[in-house]
């Protein structure tokens, strides 16, 4: 059957663990990195857009604000590498509703792209494999590939090579938000002047944090939660270290930054906790917006259609 528009919800991430390898000769790092779906959302709907109308893009949401609409937007450059590689008609409607925080080290961007790639696949039939999809996603950002397989998955290269891992149990978050985000490169950039001078292991994944997974051992999970960014992201933004102690003083498993933050997540036991830490959070007065949120979640996925 022929759609006018498909709709796909599509979760942010959260790293449970982030190694950091040596900056390399071409200015990347090598990473080994464990990354959890979780259930804090962007829509992204694609329609069939009026003939000489081109890629139209407006976007929604609670965090909206200061999400460039122009062709520098992921979702938007998604739209075109279809028109040119698989010649799909050119004239687009994209529309984003967005949760995921903006800049917050959550993957807001990615999971757009993530979701515009398996709405075009879905709206003209295109029937790519997920693997396909996956490596068209993995030329638009290195988190591009997780928001398609969604779940838990170590990634490695550049954390776009996905190994989905078998995991037990579902997993409780409370996620401190800021109003101002933090530029990933300024991340990177300062992590290796953290660094300088020291010896680099390449990364590896944690054994400790892969077992307890496999257990599903929410306590032991949250000991193993580790980021090799949080330095650096604590070092820019200082008020993180505020933000994580609160974590372990009301009892959080574990506390963490995000991939490059600002965002911190807590690790809880149960919704109860989540609830108490989310009270407590709020009227510490040093965090923006609170949120919960549970995984592991699908990846991007077709959630209505007309
Ligand atoms: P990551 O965790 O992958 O490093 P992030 O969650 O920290 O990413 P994003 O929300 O993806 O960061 O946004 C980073 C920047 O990308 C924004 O400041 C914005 O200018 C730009 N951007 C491009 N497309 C989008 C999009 N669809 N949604 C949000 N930001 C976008």
């Amino acid at each position: 059957m022929r759609y006018n528009g498909v709709t796909v919800r599509v979760p942010a991430k959260v790293n449970l663990q982030l190694a950091v390898g040596p900056l390399a000769d071409d200015g990347y790092h090598e990473l080994t990195t464990v990354f959890q779906a979780i259930s804090l959302f962007d829509d992204v709907s694609v329609r069939r857009g009026k003939v000489g109308t081109g890629i139209t893009l407006t976007i929604s949401g609670a965090t909206s604000h200061g999400v460039p609409s122009d062709a520098s937007n992921l979702a938007y450059k998604a739209a075109q590498i279809f028109i040119n590689r698989f010649g799909i008609s050119p004239d687009l409607e994209i529309a984003l509703k967005k949760e995921i925080p903006v800049a917050g080290g959550m993957a807001g961007g990615s999971a757009d792209a993530a979701g515009v790639i398996v709405a075009i696949d879905s709206l003209f039939e295109l029937q790519l494999s997920r693997d396909e999809m996956e490596k068209i996603g993995s030329e638009l950002g290195s988190d591009v590939p997780f928001g398609i397989s969604g779940g838990i998955a170590i990634g490695r290269g550049r954390g776009d090579q996905i190994t989905p891992a078998l995991t037990k149990g579902q997993y409780y978050w409370v996620l401190a938000m800021s109003g101002q985000g933090l530029s990933t490169p300024a991340v990177y950039q300062e992590c290796d002047r953290l660094r300088a001078g020291m010896s680099i292991a390449r990364p590896q994944s944690s054994d400790a944090l892969m077992q307890a997974l496999r257990a599903g051992d929410a306590v032991s999970v949250g000991k193993a939660l580790s980021n090799d960014l949080q330095a650096a992201a604590c070092s820019l933004r200082p008020a993180l270290r505020l933000i994580l102690d609160i974590g372990s003083e009301y009892g959080a498993l574990g506390s963490i930054v995000s991939g490059s933050g600002p965002t911190v997540a807590f690790l809880v036991a149960d919704e109860e906790k989540a609830l108490d830490l989310t009270v407590a959070l709020s009227s510490s007065g040093v965090v923006g917006d609170i949120a919960r949120a549970y995984g592991p979640v699908p990846g991007a996925r077709v959630v209505a259609t007309s």
